[in-house]
């Protein structure tokens, strides 16, 4: 019997293969770089003994039943709640925008109805139908926090001006009128004792599955398998013969010290002037361990070159255009699926990405049955 194919070590490609393992199939997974687990890769530093975050900090977050018991086969996942502070004009405030950061920014002392009303007061209401980034938040919350804490960030995170980003990405009021400063909404929320990586090793972990790393799939290795989900880039599978789609990339620059460097987590800073958007301590995210040394890592945003990590998918006008082509291109290939954040070129949480690759085996395994054809998407991309 052909094996099938999982392109991508992350928790797309390792979700799909123990799904179809257990099912009875052999499974070859691979993974271009050296390690598993994707931009989701942890490893202790040698020095300091700090779990890094490797392509960034990741912290699990869902309202997902199935997904957070499914997880727990795999791990311990700890009590972890996220929370963010911004520098903005020398100044520290918290985040997302609360009552804490409304009457600090304002020098105020307001209950949640006055800060209603004050907010209400700053907003521009003469943007009737906002249909930019800045519009959005300037109708939302007025032209000085907008300033202190969307302007600058946003700036450096996207490399244009907010008045040439889409009002769809500043979907909500982005205040809470209390003194909540958890930074999400999901009913669980925690970190793996061990790291990601841990867990991925762990889901691959099946005498049924082959992990091949340092290489490459390319569209020629398709026909030696029985269908193949590719977790790549969608562009990247035929070769970039369109184009390349729109990505931001991250620079990481490393911070080392004793002690506590900046006494939490995730330090955003809404300056346009420091050219970073953010540093994050990484021992605060394991805040069961104890470490001496601590290390950090100032994150630049830039423009993804051929030679870059892609990280966030743009999404504008041009790349939804050249999106539709390659997804063209997607349905008139044969064996393939394309999953994942790469392969379907879509930001996903880690685990909306665990509920769709679990979605996507079950349906291929419903379809196999059924004598069906196996489609390229299981989510749509557009
Ligand atoms: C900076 C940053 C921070 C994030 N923080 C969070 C967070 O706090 N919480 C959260 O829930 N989510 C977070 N995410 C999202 C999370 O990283 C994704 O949900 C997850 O990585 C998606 O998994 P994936 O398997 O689809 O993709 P990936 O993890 O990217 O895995 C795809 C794999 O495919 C491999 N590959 C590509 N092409 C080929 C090829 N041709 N041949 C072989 N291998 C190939 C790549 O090397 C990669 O390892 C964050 C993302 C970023 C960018």
């Amino acid at each position: 019997m052909k094996h099938i194919a999982a392109v991508g070590a992350g928790f797309s490609g390792a979700v799909i293969a123990r799904s179809l393992v257990e099912a009875g199939y052999r499974v070859k997974v691979f993974d271009i770089r050296d390690h598993v687990a994707g931009n989701c890769h942890t490893e202790r530093d040698p020095d300091s003994g700090v779990m890094v975050h490797r392509y960034g900090p990741h912290i699990f977050h869902t309202d997902s039943e199935r997904v957070w018991e499914y997880l727990h086969q795999f791990t311990e996942l700890m009590p972890y709640t996220n929370r963010v502070k911004t520098t903005s004009g020398n100044k520290v405030y918290s985040l997302p925008i609360n009552l804490l950061t409304i009457n600090q920014f304002f020098c105020k002392a307001m209950s949640p109805t006055e800060a209603m009303a004050f907010i209400e007061g700053q907003a521009d209401l003469n943007i009737a139908d906002p249909q930019t980034f800045e519009e959005q938040a300037l109708r939302f919350v007025g032209r000085d926090l907008y300033e202190a804490f969307f302007k600058g960030y946003t700036q450096k995170q996207w490399g244009c001006s907010p008045n040439q980003l889409p009002a769809s990405i500043l979907k909500r009021l982005p205040i809470r009128f209390n003194y909540d400063d958890n930074y999400f909404f999901h009913k669980y929320q925690g970190m793996p004792r061990d790291g990601y990586t841990a867990i991925v090793e762990k889901i691959l972990d099946h005498p049924g599955i082959s992990v091949e790393l340092g290489t490459k799939f390319t569209r020629e290795h398709v026909q030696e398998f029985h269908h193949v989900f590719y977790s790549g880039p969608i562009d990247g599978f035929f070769d970039y013969e369109l184009g390349r789609l729109g990505y931001r990339t991250l620079d990481f620059k490393e911070i080392r010290a004793e002690g506590d460097y900046q006494g939490c987590a995730v330090m955003n800073y809404g300056d346009e002037s420091v050219p970073y958007t953010r540093i994050a301590e990484h021992k605060h995210f394991s805040p069961w361990e104890k470490h001496e040394k601590t290390i950090c890592f100032e994150e630049y945003s830039r423009a993804c070159g051929p030679k870059d990590i892609p990280y966030y998918p743009i999404r504008l006008t041009q790349e939804e255009a050249m999106l539709r082509d390659y997804v063209q291109k997607a349905r008139d290939e044969e064996g393939v699926s394309f999953v994942g954040r790469l392969g379907t070129y879509r930001y996903l949480d880690m685990d909306v990405t665990i509920a769709e690759a679990l979605e996507a085996a079950n349906e291929f395994l419903t379809l196999v049955e059924q004598g069906r054809k196996i489609p390229p998407f299981f989510v749509e991309p557009i």
